[in-house]
C-alpha cells in the first residue's frame, strides 16, 4: 500500500497566500518531491527564477535563488558577534542553510535539532549543495521537538539560533515565553540567541507582543531587519538577544569570507529601525491595532 502521495506532477502553480487578499505566486517547472509527512506537507518544486523551491504546508521556506539572504543575516549578525562561539545550536532549520553558515566559521561543534526528520531527507536529496554541511564532522543532526529537547540536554551553548516555521503547528512553542526562558538557561556566558520572528509588514503585533517579553527575559534584545524577496512581504525580522552582547557596542567583527549578503557595513545598518515599528516596540504592548492574524496562509 501506498504510503505517501504520489507525485502531482500535473501542478503548474504554486500560490501561497500571505494574507487573504494577496501572496505570491511561482510557475512550476518540475515537482521534485511532494509528500506528507507526520508534521506537515513537504513539497520541493521548481521554478524558472528561483530555482528550487522548498514549501511546508504550502508555505515557502526557502528558495535556491534568495536563501542566502535569510541564512546569512540568522546566523552571522550573532555568529560575528561571538568572540569565539564554540558550541552552537539551531533549532528547527531542517533545510540545512543555517546550518551551512554556522560551519563556515570554526566551530567545535553544531546541533542541529528538527522536529521533521523528512525535511531533513528532502533537502538532502534535493538540495545538492547542502550535502557536504550535512556529512560535516562538527554537526550532530537530532531528529526532535526543539522545545524537548532544550529541556532535556545537559550542554551549554555559544549561539543559539532559532530557524522556525511561522507560530503554527508544532513551532507554535518557539515563539512563546516560557522556550525563551529555557534558551536564556542554557546559554554560556556572553552568549547569544538569534531567531527568526516573521514579516516587518505583516507581523507588527507579533513583534510588539514578543518584544515586550523579550526585553524582560534578555538584558539586550534588539530587533533587526533584512530583505528576504519571497518572504511576506519582502522584509524579514529577526531577535537579537543577549545578557551581554549589546549589537551597538560591538567593535570586532568575525565574518567568513565569501558570504554573498552579510558584511561589516550591512550589521549596523541591519539594527536601524523604521519609525513605525521602532514607536510600536518602545510602546512595548501588543493589542493596540487589530489583533494577528493567523500567519501565512491561505483564506
Ligand atoms: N525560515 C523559514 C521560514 O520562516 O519560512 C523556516 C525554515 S525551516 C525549514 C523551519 C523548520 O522548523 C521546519 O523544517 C520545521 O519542521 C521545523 N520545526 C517546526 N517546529 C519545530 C519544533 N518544535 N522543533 C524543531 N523543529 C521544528
Amino acid at each position: 500500500m501506498k504510503t505517501t502521495r504520489a507525485l502531482n506532477t500535473k501542478k503548474t502553480e504554486a500560490r501561497e497566500f500571505q494574507t487573504r487578499a494577496s501572496g505570491i505566486f511561482f510557475t512550476v517547472k518540475d515537482v521534485l518531491y511532494d509528500k506528507r509527512s507526520k508534521f506537515q506537507r513537504i513539497e520541493i518544486i521548481r521554478n524558472k527564477d528561483y530555482g528550487r523551491v522548498l514549501l511546508l504546508d504550502g508555505l515557502v521556506q526557502t528558495t535556491e535563488r534568495d536563501e542566502f539572504y535569510y541564512h546569512e543575516m540568522l546566523v552571522h549578525p550573532a555568529m560575528s558577534s561571538h568572540p569565539r562561539p564554540a558550541k552552537v545550536l539551531i533549532i528547527g532549520g531542517g533545510d540545512g542553510g543555517a546550518l551551512r553558515e554556522v560551519v563556515k566559521l570554526p566551530v567545535k561543534k553544531a546541533w542541529l535539532v528538527e522536529i521533521d526528520g523528512q525535511v531533513i531527507e528532502a533537502c538532502r536529496e534535493h538540495f545538492p549543495w547542502l550535502r557536504r554541511t550535512f556529512k560535516d564532522a562538527r554537526a550532530e543532526l537530532v531528529v526532535a521537538d526543539g522545545n524537548v529537547f532544550i529541556d532535556k540536554v545537559r550542554e551549554t551553548f555559544d549561539v543559539i539560533l532559532v530557524d522556525s516555521s511561522d507560530p503554527v503547528g508544532p513551532s507554535t512553542v518557539l515563539h512563546q515565553e516560557a522556550f525563551y526562558r529555557k534558551l536564556k538557561a542554557k546559554l554560556n556566558p556572553g552568549g547569544i540567541v538569534a531567531a527568526q520572528a516573521g514579516s516587518l509588514m505583516l507581523h507588527l503585533d507579533s513583534h510588539a507582543r514578543k518584544s515586550a517579553f523579550l526585553r524582560r527575559i534578555f538584558r539586550h534584545a534588539s530587533l533587526y531587519l533584512g530583505p528576504v524577496p519571497t518572504y511576506p512581504v519582502g522584509t524579514w525580522c529577526y531577535d537579537f538577544l543577549s545578557d551581554k552582547v549589546a549589537p551597538a557596542k560591538v567593535r570586532t567583527l568575525y565574518i567568513p569570507d565569501g558570504l554573498r549578503y552579510f558584511n561589516r557595513e550591512v550589521y549596523p545598518a541591519a539594527f536601524a529601525l523604521p519609525n513605525f515599528l521602532a514607536e510600536r516596540l518602545a510602546k512595548g504592548k501588543w493589542g493596540l491595532s487589530r489583533p494577528a492574524r493567523k500567519p501565512r496562509g491561505g483564506p
